[in-house]
């Protein structure tokens, strides 16, 4: 049996009494059909309402296909003939606030972007417009936003209706859907004329604020965001906090924030560069003490407490550009690293060094060319890696007679 749907020419009615026609589910979860409804069921792009049936709560509300009833479906079983219906007022005119918003949004597209609407998305969280421009310019952006606040604020009456085929044909109806039987048209005063489904506000000024947030190109065409009324007076509300927490933080307008974000960028990028160039001239400085230090042998050993294994290989690589020098180097941490190297003139293969001084600290992980090794992954304390990298340090020695 079919619903009477009563929201189509009332959407501020949201309490309600019915006669339950059929019980029913709906993918295994219980459902109602009654004999006349305000839910609005899922549709044409707006979300379900919510809600409760005799204080149990609608979790859904769904069109069956075969004979579109209506079916609620409920948390759990009731078994009462009478009911009363009671719709979260909220949610309901969120989203009555955004599909007339989107009506108005969708033409005011048309008129001062050139844009057709091809699809729309509406949820409690997002609401989205595709259409059909890629190239969609700020001063458009900012025309559209114009129109469609303007609408908002001349405050014109929003009319819902079955017309009959003679007055349906000499309307200018903006989008007509495929179906048959009977088509709802929903009339913004005349600035927009759509077929549409679903719960409107009474008066264009109820939308509140149009807002698009944010455009997206995809291919040939945008999808936008926008906010209206609560909705966007929310966004504002998070975005004005941060912007004036940014402004505060960095002690400027917030007209000036871009600015100031473009100085830090490029602050930043001159010191990354300065402290590149400070450290590679520390890091020649260290490798000439450490060279002096290693005496005749030219054999520097040593473990290193808080440097990472980048720093500690760009040591060894200063060390053994000089002649005769070998670098056997460790960094100590929950990740130890052990990294080897010796000058192009001396003839000693440092990978059975580490491979030997890994398998002493408990590790396998390790290995490179004759000139150049690294390897570890394993925690190891200053004391074992010191002791480790000294008897690394006694085999080099006998090898290579120094
Ligand atoms: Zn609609």
């Amino acid at each position: 049996m079919t619903t009477e749907r009563l929201y189509y020419n009332d959407s501020y009615t949201l309490e309600f009494e019915a006669q339950v026609s059929e019980r029913t589910t709906h993918k295994d979860r219980p459902a109602l059909v009654l004999d006349r409804t305000y839910f609005y069921p899922e549709g044409g792009g707006q979300p379900a309402d919510q809600g409760v049936i005799n204080g149990v709560k609608v979790v859904d509300v769904q069109t069956r296909p075969d004979d579109r009833a209506v079916l609620h479906i409920l948390e759990k079983p009731l078994n009462d003939p009478q009911v009363e219906g009671q719709i979260n007022k909220a949610r309901r005119f969120d989203l009555m606030q955004h599909h007339s918003g989107q009506h108005v949004l969708s033409k005011a597209l048309e008129v001062a972007a050139k844009a057709a609407t091809l699809s729309v998305h509406m949820s409690p969280e997002s609401m989205t417009i595709d259409v059909n421009r890629a190239d969609i310019t700020a001063e458009e952006w900012a025309a559209v936003e114009e129109l469609a606040n303007q609408v908002v604020l001349q405050d014109l009456p929003v009319r819902a209706w079955f017309p009959e085929p003679a007055e349906l044909a000499i309307l200018p109806v903006r989008k007509m859907p495929d179906v048959a039987g009977k088509v709802r048209i929903v009339d913004v005063g005349g600035f927009d004329i759509t077929a549409c489904g679903g719960t409107h506000v009474a008066r264009s000024g109820e939308i509140g604020t149009v807002k698009v947030i944010k455009a997206d190109r995809r291919g040939d065409t945008t999808r936008l965001e926008f906010r209206c009324g609560v909705r966007a007076l929310r966004d504002y509300r998070e975005k004005n906090a941060i912007i004036n927490r940014l402004s505060a933080e960095m002690t400027v307008g917030y007209w000036e924030l871009i600015e100031a974000v473009n100085r830090i960028q490029s602050e930043n990028k001159s010191l990354r560069s300065e402290l590149k160039s400070a450290k590679s001239q520390l890091a020649e400085a260290e490798a000439a003490s450490l060279i002096a230090g290693a005496g005749e042998s030219r054999i520097v050993v040593c473990a290193f407490e808080d440097r990472s294994a980048d720093e500690v290989r760009a040591l060894v690589t200063q060390i053994t550009a000089a002649p005769g020098m070998v670098a056997l180097l460790g960094a100590v941490g929950d990740k130890a690293q052990v990294i080897m190297g010796r000058a192009e003139d001396v003839p000693l293969d440092v990978v059975p060094l580490l491979k030997s001084t890994l398998k002493t600290l408990g590790s396998e992980r390790g290995g490179g060319r004759p000139n150049f090794a690294q390897g570890g992954g394993i925690p190891a304390t200053l004391n074992a890696l010191e002791s480790a990298l000294a008897t690394a340090a006694d085999e080099a020695r006998r090898l290579l007679g120094r």
